[in-house]
């Protein structure tokens, strides 16, 4: 991008790039195009970065919980030697399983690091786009962007990105093959110790597909009390639309009848992930339109997994360099 300087000559401006979620895949992306020059701008309905790598926590009892995301696994060498550089950095530390990771002192902590000194908005929700000329004009629900944007990245779960873009008249193909299972997610604390070995405990049949032990996470002092429970995707989608409280009760009574005790919770919320896990995703590492310099990256583009997201952040990350130049 070039525009006139003070004396008439001109200067070479970094192309200007719009990213729509502060989670996993819009961090990855981020980075790279951060280090390749660009002027990256990150927006995120949330009130904290890290998306479905979330972290809550309670003011009144001064209880945590990664109610989202537990653990993360390198199967392919990019990922690993970002995990090794996290692992030396003190942002992630093992935990459960043999190559199993969880961060430091929350699972937002990788997503925070890759976004140190960019520009980040959290609690902007962005509820839609248009062209102009060759760019890009976002409107968010809460303020005004003043900025066009040379290129824009989505990254919300796929029926999300879709009705953005369909509200907008595009498409980007691929992204309507994506599908996620729900889950329900319990944060509890409970003055009985629940006894079972080790800190993870996965029943995976009826409503419990798996207990967390918080306080067993690395760098968690304090939260020996607290278990987050994943309820199993069958159960989810059958709960899906059932208020809060019930879902909130029977999970409690659910871990009762395993444990063959009555629960009397001391701390209990439920968050619904209606987008949880990816069950079929698009088949491309990321979805790109050179001509419309619009992009989709996610764990919908290649499977339920935080380094599936990572990887596909830097996929787009890569086809928008090679585009922009
Ligand atoms: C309960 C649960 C357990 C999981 N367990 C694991 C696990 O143990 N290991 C593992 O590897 N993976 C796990 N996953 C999957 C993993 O969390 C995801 O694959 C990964 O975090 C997806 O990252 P992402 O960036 O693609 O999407 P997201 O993290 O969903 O990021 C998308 C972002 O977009 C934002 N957004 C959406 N709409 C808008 C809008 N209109 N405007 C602005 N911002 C918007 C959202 O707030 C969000 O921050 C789990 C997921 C869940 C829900």
């Amino acid at each position: 991008m070039t525009t006139e300087g003070s004396e008439g000559v001109g200067v070479a401006e970094p192309a200007r790039v719009a990213i729509v979620g502060a989670g996993m895949a819009g961090a990855s992306a981020a980075r790279r195009l951060a280090q390749a020059g660009y002027d990256i701008t990150l927006f995120d309905k949330g009130r904290q970065v890290g998306g479905r790598m979330a972290n809550r926590h309670d003011r009144e009892t001064d209880l945590t919980f990664d109610h989202g995301a537990q653990v993360m696994r390198a199967h392919g060498s990019a990922f690993r030697t970002q995990l090794e550089a996290w692992l030396a950095a003190g942002i992630v530390a093992p935990w459960d399983e043999p190559g199993s990771f969880a961060a430091v002192p929350d699972m937002t902590a990788p997503v925070r690091d890759l976004l140190a000194g960019l520009e980040v908005h959290v609690g902007r929700t962005v509820t839609g786009f248009a062209r102009e000329a060759t760019r890009w004009r976002l409107a968010l629900a809460e303020a005004e962007e003043p900025r066009l944007f040379d290129a824009l990245v989505l990254t919300p779960p796929a029926p999300q990105s879709r009705r953005l873009l369909d509200a907008a008249g595009l498409d980007l193909p691929g992204l309507e093959r994506v599908t996620y299972a729900p889950c329900w997610s319990l944060m509890l604390a409970c003055g009985q110790d629940l006894l079972f070995a080790g800190d993870v405990l996965r029943p995976g049949a009826g409503p419990v597909a798996a207990i967390f032990r918080e306080g067993a996470k690395p760098g968690r002092a304090g939260a020996s009390a607290c278990l987050t429970v994943h309820a199993t995707p069958d159960w989810s989608r059958t709960h899906l639309e059932a208020p809060r409280e019930a879902v909130q009760a029977a999970m409690v009574d659910a871990l009762g009848d395993l444990f063959g005790v009555a629960i009397t919770p001391e701390h209990a919320r439920v968050h619904r992930w209606r987008y949880a896990l990816v069950e079929s995703t698009c088949g491309a590492p990321c979805l790109y339109d050179p001509g419309m310099r619009l992009g989709f990256c996610g764990d919908g583009c290649l499977g339920p997994r935080i380094e599936a997201a990572y990887d596909s952040g830097s996929a787009l990350a890569e086809s928008l360099v090679a585009d922009l130049g």
